[in-house]
């Protein structure tokens, strides 16, 4: 396992954005974490430092507890690719698809626990009597016994993703998973539904997800400045200017964007003048860029002529526990590559680099804050955090009515849900109503923002989880 190094970060940083009441509640849940942990480390364990909602969301949160006087710490558990296939399809099944069709049987199981010896083994010499584990998503389940061994006061297994519905999809993941989850002390979900039904009301907690508006993926830039990052990435043609190209790095540090060449596959860059619909994902069926693809091109038509879309993501190397990331591009590109010509030059493929993470975050920040609408087509959605970080950017999203999302997205007043994740004329539909009334599109960018900031934000997350803790 590796450890990621997390700088602290001053609470006061997110106190400042809060209302005094929701400020002095942050303080003192601070208060009573750092009486509680003193003497104790939370280990924090899950399989990738970078590239999805969890790294993210660890990243801003480990921040703040350090900078609150908690030693919370991140382990990155190390596998072979064969784990990473068996728990990429658990991740699917758990959402209701088949994912690659492979069994989840006694081998796979088997693989499972070897693949998590020596991981187990490094938890056992780091956690001392006493500290508390915090298990993120299937990947780590099986690290419990270890956690137990070590005699950590408490060990809790939280699970990001999920489905609403259960099936025999998701009952056979939740199979795989539940030997290892026996003897855990709480088991943490974003949202009720997902908890499968054999899951102890008195161990169950719901703990949804929250943004970090200070991280470069977060904090404020100017149109200049989102202009200057665009244009040195190559992502879109925008005038010279007088735009900062620097950013935040985690460590405090300032970064500045390098100049990129191939970003956009196949396609150039994107007109200045154009109006952008952005979905950024990891390349995952579940998240549907294709679908995203063939509405647009189906719909071209009925969108004002400024319009281009963006299909963004990480380089596919550079997402560790995802091995359906190459194919899921592959298969996005063949069907761009089958496009008539004017849907191929207003439709770009995007690879943005994970070599530099905080680059990356900054240009999702330049990209999102670019957008005319944001949209999020997922299948299935745990929570989606693509979906928050738009919203707290003041832009329209237009989402499917999936998962979490619902519990972000207020039809009409924060955002367009789309009911059928499937219906393509729908989506394009609520797509071309934003696009053609800037007014309506503007106020629902307001509602977005501010139910962030009502519901979304790190210290609501952090109080609940000093809550749990204390509970325990
Ligand atoms: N993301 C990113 N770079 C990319 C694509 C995605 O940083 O190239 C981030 C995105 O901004 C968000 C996270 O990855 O913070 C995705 O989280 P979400 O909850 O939407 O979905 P998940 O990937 O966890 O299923």
């Amino acid at each position: 396992m590796r450890e990621v190094a997390i700088a602290p970060v001053p609470l006061d940083r997110l106190g400042a954005l809060l209302d005094p009441q929701r400020a002095q509640r942050l303080a003192g849940a601070a208060d009573r974490a750092r009486s509680l942990f003193a003497g104790r480390t939370l280990w924090n364990v899950n399989a990738t430092a970078t590239g999805g909602g969890v790294a993210e969301m660890l990243l801003a949160l480990l921040a703040y507890s350090r900078g609150a006087g908690v030693d919370a710490r991140w382990l990155v558990l190390d596998a072979d690719p064969e784990f990473f296939a068996i728990t990429k399809r658990l991740h699917n099944v758990l959402h209701g698809s088949p994912g690659d069709g492979g069994p989840l049987g006694p081998a796979e199981a088997a693989h499972y626990r070897e693949a998590l010896a020596h991981n187990a083994e490094s938890l056992r010499a780091l956690v001392r009597p006493g500290d508390f584990v915090l298990l993120h998503d299937p990947q780590t389940a099986g690290l419990v016994p270890a956690a137990r061994e070590a005699r950590a006061a408490c060990v809790i297994w939280r699970c990001h993703i999920g489905r609403d519905e259960q099936d025999d999809l998701t009952r056979s993941g939740w199979e795989f998973l539940r030997p290892h989850l026996g003897d855990v002390d709480a088991l943490v979900f974003s949202r009720r539904q997902y908890a499968p039904d054999w899951v102890p009301a008195e161990r169950l907690a719901v703990i949804p997800p929250s943004l970090d508006p200070f991280t470069a993926k977060n904090a404020e830039l100017s149109p200049a400045d989102v202009d200057a990052a665009l244009r040195r990435a190559a992502l879109v043609l925008a005038p010279k200017d007088h735009g900062s190209l620097r950013f935040r790095r985690r460590d405090g540090s300032w970064g500045t964007v390098r100049p990129h060449r191939d970003l956009t596959l196949d396609t150039g860059p994107v007109d200045a003048e154009s109006r952008l619909v952005l979905q950024i994902s990891r390349w995952d069926h579940l998240k549907d860029m294709g679908g995203v693809l063939r509405a647009f091109a189906d719909h071209l038509p009925d969108l004002p002529r400024d319009t281009h879309l963006v299909l963004a993501g990480p380089d596919v190397t550079g997402v560790g526990d995802d091995p359906e990331g190459a194919q899921v591009l592959a298969e996005c590109r063949a069907q761009w590559g089958c496009l008539p010509a004017e849907a191929r030059r207003r439709a770009h493929l995007v690879c943005l680099p994970m070599d530099d993470i905080d680059e990356n975050a900054h240009l999702v920040n330049a990209l999102q804050r670019r957008a005319a609408v944001v949209v999020q087509k997922s299948l299935v959605e745990g929570f989606g955090l693509t979906v928050t970080e738009p919203m707290w950017k003041a832009r329209p999203v237009v989402a499917s009515a999936v998962g979490g999302i619902n519990d972000q997205v207020v039809h009409g007043r924060s955002g367009l849900l789309v009911r059928d994740p499937t219906d393509l004329d729908a989506f394009a539909a609520a797509v071309r109503d934003l696009l053609v009334d800037e007014e309506y599109a503007r106020r629902l960018g307001t509602g977005a923002r501010e139910r962030v900031r009502d519901l979304f934000l790190g210290d609501r997350h952090l109080v609940q989880y000093g809550d749990l803790f204390e509970r325990l």
